[in-house]
């Protein structure tokens, strides 16, 4: 018996495979400190977005009381820790499906839902990549359009671009990286002008003082709301988000998740991080006042330019340096920062910055001082 070469069976791999763009993730802790040579425990990370205060005590105890029935299945489609969603979204369970991993795993399984070979999919820019990359996966073409020069969203651009092989309007807000929101206003004449599936990520609306979309899915039956647990709940780890959905979009996506799709252990802990209020608080308040004295802090202490931002961390335009001048400064005083160059039309001076705690946030503007008195 001869072993076939891999080429036989490497033409059977769908064309829309091979076109699918790589998705750019923050670097974790040990690659860094293994690529630099930095002390894994020193460095601070800013560069994913994640929680800094960590996941709350109620949510360690449950996680580790729940892990003894580890060898079971969960129930199949979630019903406890939907249920604990309907209160906190004030939603009924009807319009509520969880799944994981993270937040991700509904945004393709929304396209699997719409988007085939040919179709398009509108994500104005510059934004979360994975819609796009996602909607690839299936053949479906990404028709990326600019946000405006501020980064608000071109409404008239977004209709322009509408065809009828648009099946989905990729909406993020507050909008990583950018940090701005969306009105409910663009979001309501899009959803009216169009035959599309309107989803709108609000992986970060915790953080923000101009509120949840999310009513807007009583008002149409092509709005979508994405949420997650791996921001503000600080449960990236867990891998667990969720949407709100019209009755008839949440029972399709029910039908081509798999079943099973949140883990025992990642329902234990967001069920008890949903009844944690205090520490959820903690984490927004912190995020809101030092998301302000950070912004203030870049744009009267250094020569670089902070962008106001509802999420849980900011933007910054380093010209005249560029953003990977900044990542290795900012590396060499041990801090992990974001680039944003692998975002489209955001340029190459932009990085992003996950807001921290008072000290990191200091640390933060001596790094900016380090940068700017670099050769
Ligand atoms: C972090 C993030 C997500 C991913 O959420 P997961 O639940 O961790 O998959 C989705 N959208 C945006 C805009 C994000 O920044």
């Amino acid at each position: 018996m001869t072993k076939k070469s891999k080429e036989i069976y490497a033409s059977l791999l769908k064309d829309s495979v091979l076109n699918v763009p790589e998705y750019v993730p923050g670097k974790t802790t040990s690659q860094i400190a293994a690529a630099y040579g930095l002390d894994p425990n020193t460095i601070i990370k800013l560069n994913s977005n994640e929680n800094p205060l960590g996941p709350s005590k109620k949510v360690i105890e449950a996680i580790q009381k729940e892990a003894e029935n580890a060898s079971l299945y969960p129930t199949a489609d979630a019903s406890n820790l939907r249920r604990a969603l309907t209160e906190y979204t004030g939603f009924p369970i009807e319009n509520i499906v969880a799944s994981g991993p993270g937040m991700d795993s509904l945004i393709d399984a929304l396209n699997k839902l719409f988007v085939g070979s040919g179709d398009e999919v509108i994500v104005p820019v510059p934004t979360f990549t994975y819609y796009g990359i996602s909607a690839a996966g299936l053949g479906g073409v990404p028709v990326h359009v600019n946000l405006n020069p501020d980064y608000s969203l071109n409404v008239d651009a977004v209709l322009k671009a509408v065809t009828n092989k648009t099946k989905i309007i990729w909406l993020c807000s507050p909008n990583n990286p950018t940090g701005n929101v969306i009105a409910a206003k663009d979001v309501r004449k899009l959803a009216e002008k169009t035959n599309a599936i309107i989803f709108i990520d609000e992986a970060y609306v915790e953080f923000s003082e101009a509120g949840s979309l999310s009513a807007l899915v009583n008002e149409f039956e092509n709005i979508v709301i994405g949420r997650t647990f791996s921001k503000a709940f600080g449960l990236a780890g867990m891998r667990l988000g969720y949407v709100i959905a019209p009755v008839w979009i949440a029972s399709a996506l029910l039908r081509v998740l798999p079943p099973f799709a949140v883990s025992i252990l990642a329902e234990a802990a967001a069920v008890a991080a949903l009844g944690d209020q205090e520490s959820l608080n903690a984490a927004i308040e912190m995020v809101q006042s030092e998301r302000k004295k950070l912004i203030a802090s870049i744009n009267e202490k250094t020569p670089y330019k902070a962008y106001s931002s509802e999420g849980n961390f900011i933007i910054a335009d380093v010209s005249p340096k560029t953003s990977q001048e900044a990542v290795d400064a900012f590396l060499r005083k041990g801090i992990i920062i974001r680039s944003c160059d692998s975002f489209q039309n955001i340029g190459k001076n932009t990085v992003r910055i996950t807001i921290g705690t008072p000290e990191v946030n200091e640390k933060v503007i001596e790094a900016f001082e380090f940068l700017k008195n670099e050769e």
